[in-house]
C-alpha cells in the first residue's frame, strides 16, 4: 500500500496538469513517500486526456480515469476515492491553486495526530471578491448547521484516512460538504490547516454564482438526510399523527357540540359554517399526507440501491501496467 494517494479532479485542465504532476513528484521524492497520483478527467473537451497519457509515460505512479461526459467535481472525487490505494488520501484541484508543498504536513497530521480528515484553509484566498464574500457567508451557515468548526469547508486541498474516503458517498454537488458527510458517518476528528493558495494560472473557474444557491439547498438536504435517513417515519410520522389528531379532535368537538345542541333543543350553527371546521379538515389531510410521505420514505430507503454508476470511457491503471 502507498503512503499517499493524491486524487485530482480535472475538467479542462490540460495546461496545468504537467506542472502539477511534476511538482507533486518532486515533493514526494524529497520526503521519501511512496505515492500514486489518481487523476479523474471529468469529461474534458480540451486535451486533458492526451496530456494525461503523456504524463503517464514519465510518471509510473499514475492512475487515470476519464469520464464519458462532465459529471461534476463530486462524481470525479467519488470515483477517484474508489481507485485510491494510499493509506492517506489527499485531494487537490488540478489548476495549481493548491500547493503540493502542503502534502507532508497534511500527511503528518493524519498519521501522527490521529485526524480522520484535515481540511485546508485558504486564509489568503487568491480569488475575486465576488467569490470570497459569499463564501464567508456560506462557511458561517455551514458551521452553524453542522457544528463543525471549520473556516473553509470547500477547500479542494484535504487529507483523509483511507477508510474515510471509502466510507463516504460524494454525489451531486456534495463535494462542498465532505466534512459534514464524514461527520455524519462517524468520523468526528476533523482538523484544519492553513494552506497557501495561488491565483489560477491557466484556464478559468468552472463554477459560477449558482454555486451558492445549489450549495445552500445541498446543505439542507444533507442535514435533513443525515438526521432522518434511517427513519423517515420518525420525522414525518410523528408530525403526521400529531396533525391528524388535532384535526380529529376539533372535528369531534364540533360534531359533539351539534349533537348536544340538537338533543337539548337549542339553536345551532351548521358544522360547515364554522371556521374551525376547515382547520380540522386541513389538519387531518396534512396529517395523512405527512404520514404517507414517511411511509413512502421508509419504503424507498429499504429498497434503494447505492450510488449511481458513472460511465468511464478510458483508464490508465497502474496495477495492470506492472
Ligand atoms: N472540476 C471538475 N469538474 C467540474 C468542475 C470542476 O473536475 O465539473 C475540477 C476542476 O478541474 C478543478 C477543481 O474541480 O480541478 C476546482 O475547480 P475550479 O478551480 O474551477 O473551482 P474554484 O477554484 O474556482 O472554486
Ligand atoms: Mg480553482
Amino acid at each position: 500500500m502507498y503512503d499517499i494517494s493524491v486524487v485530482i479532479p480535472a475538467y479542462n485542465e490540460a495546461e496545468s496538469l504537467p506542472e502539477l504532476c511534476a511538482w507533486i513528484r518532486r515533493v514526494m521524492q524529497e520526503n521519501h513517500f511512496s505515492y500514486e497520483i489518481v487523476i479523474v478527467d471529468d469529461g474534458s473537451n480540451d486535451n486533458t486526456w492526451q496530456t494525461i497519457e503523456h504524463i503517464a509515460q514519465i510518471e509510473p505512479h499514475l492512475q487515470a480515469i476519464s469520464f464519458n461526459r462532465n459529471y461534476g467535481k463530486s462524481a470525479a472525487l467519488h470515483t477517484g476515492f474508489q481507485y485510491a490505494q494510499g493509506s492517506v488520501v489527499i485531494t487537490m484541484d488540478a489548476d495549481l491553486q493548491d500547493d503540493p508543498e502542503e502534502i507532508p504536513e497534511l500527511y503528518r497530521m493524519i498519521t501522527h495526530e490521529g485526524y480522520d480528515l484535515v481540511s485546508g484553509w485558504k486564509q489568503k484566498r487568491q480569488d475575486p471578491l465576488s467569490k470570497t464574500i459569499p463564501t464567508k457567508l456560506y462557511n458561517a451557515v455551514t458551521r452553524w448547521f453542522s457544528g463543525i468548526p471549520l473556516h473553509d469547508f470547500n477547500c479542494g486541498l484535504k487529507a483523509y484516512k483511507q477508510q474515510v474516503v471509502k466510507s463516504i458517498e460524494v454525489y451531486g454537488e456534495m463535494h462542498r460538504y465532505i466534512p459534514v458527510i464524514a461527520k455524519s458517518v462517524g468520523f468526528k476528528k476533523i482538523g484544519e490547516k492553513k494552506v497557501k493558495h495561488h491565483p489560477r494560472k491557466y484556464g478559468h473557474t468552472k463554477f459560477g454564482m449558482e454555486r451558492f444557491l445549489f450549495g445552500f439547498l445541498d446543505l439542507l438536504s444533507i442535514t435533513f438526510v443525515t438526521k432522518f435517513r434511517k427513519r423517515p417515519m420518525h420525522f414525518f410520522g410523528g408530525w403526521g399523527v400529531l396533525s391528524f389528531l388535532i384535526g380529529f379532535g376539533i372535528a369531534f368537538y364540533l360534531i359533539a357540540n351539534k349533537v348536544i345542541s340538537i338533543y337539548q333543543k337549542e339553536p345551532y350553527r351548521n358544522v360547515t359554517e364554522q371556521p374551525l371546521f376547515y382547520l380540522a379538515l386541513i389538519a387531518m389531510i396534512i396529517g395523512v399526507q405527512l404520514f404517507t410521505a414517511g411511509f413512502i420514505g421508509e419504503m424507498i430507503i429499504t429498497n434503494s440501491s447505492k450510488a449511481q454508476e458513472y460511465i468511464v470511457r478510458k483508464k490508465i491503471i497502474t496495477s495492470e501496467k506492472s
